[in-house]
């Protein structure tokens, strides 16, 4: 269908945003209800934000997904938020409502949604987890173990200042007790993981790739990597070897998009085998 007939119009907003997926995810969703609608990708610069964001809405869009370098940008221009956004003070989405701007943030829940599907509900219940980096995707890994009931979270960073920016915003929303260190704590900590999430930008698109033991892990214990380019991580490679359990980007990058498809389409749509083939392939491209 052409952008021209499409009745509700949605997008994504970053910079740079040529590499993001979303169009595609949305655009299988909007194909298989039929639905006439369009998500476009919209390259936008930091000092254009909000000004591209109050064009958008003027124009009628529904609302758009944010993504690198808007996301606190984003909650910051919002006229109010859903508590996942408050607590990250980031926001991954934003609605246009009766002349209101709603920021909410769907990467928790997404995260969460591909850890159940993974693991299950219970299995990280009254245990540690480790976590190694300290930006948006750390954060809305440290909520999303929260809310699974981890009992002792370790966010380890290259360097302090922002591991401790971490803890001292998300400190007083999580049951869980947060600890934060350097990642020389990793040979201490991982024998008592039952979950790593590797959470910085090390390994994307063929940038090295952290160099961490995972043998140190214990048996049965289950390796999460946020980085979906390449799907394959060098980090998840090896948890494969081990025989550990491997989690890889795509399953957060897909849940995440189900509630934001919900807000600007009215329809709830589904993670399925069919929509992750035709992101693997595109992935593969
Ligand atoms: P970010 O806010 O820019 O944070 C980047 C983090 O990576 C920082 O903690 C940084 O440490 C660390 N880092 C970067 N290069 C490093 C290196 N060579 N060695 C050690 N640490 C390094 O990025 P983000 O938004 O959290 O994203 C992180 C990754 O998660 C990206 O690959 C992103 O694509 C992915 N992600 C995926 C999803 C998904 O849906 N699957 C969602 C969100 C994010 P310093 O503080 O020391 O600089």
């Amino acid at each position: 269908m052409s952008i021209a007939a499409a009745k509700t119009l949605a997008g994504v907003v970053g910079w740079p945003v040529h590499q993001s997926l979303s169009p595609l995810l949305h655009g299988f969703w909007l194909r298989e209800h039929g639905i006439t609608g369009a998500y476009v990708a919209l390259p936008v610069k930091t000092i254009a934000f909000s000004s591209v964001v109050t064009g958008l809405r003027a124009a009628g869009f529904a609302g758009v997904n944010v993504t690198i370098p808007h996301k606190q940008a984003a909650f910051a221009i919002a006229d109010g938020c859903d508590d996942a956004a408050r607590v990250a003070a980031a926001a991954n989405l934003l609605v246009f409502k009766d002349e209101r701007i709603e920021a909410r943030n769907t990467d928790i829940a997404g995260l969460k949604a591909s850890l159940v599907e993974a693991i299950g509900p219970d299995a990280l219940r009254a245990r540690n987890i480790v976590i190694i980096g300290a930006g948006g995707g750390a954060r809305a890994a440290v909520l999303a173990c929260d809310a699974l009931e981890a009992a002792g979270i370790y966010i380890l960073n290259r360097t302090d200042r922002r591991v401790a920016a971490l803890i001292h915003d998300l400190a007083g929303s999580t049951t869980a007790k947060l600890h934060a260190g350097g990642l020389d704590a990793w040979p201490n900590l991982a024998p008592d993981a039952a979950l790593f999430i590797h959470a910085t930008s090390a390994g994307m698109n063929g940038a090295p790739s952290l160099d961490l033991d995972l043998r140190l892990l214990p048996p049965g214990a289950a390796v999460c990597d946020l980085v979906y380019r390449p799907l394959e991580t060098a980090i998840l490679a090896r948890a494969r070897e081990l025989s550990l359990r491997a989690i890889d980007g795509l399953g957060m990058l897909m849940h995440q998009a189900v509630p934001a498809f919900e807000a600007f389409y009215g329809i709830r749509p589904e993670v399925t085998p069919a929509l992750r083939a035709e992101l693997e392939q595109a992935l593969r491209e």
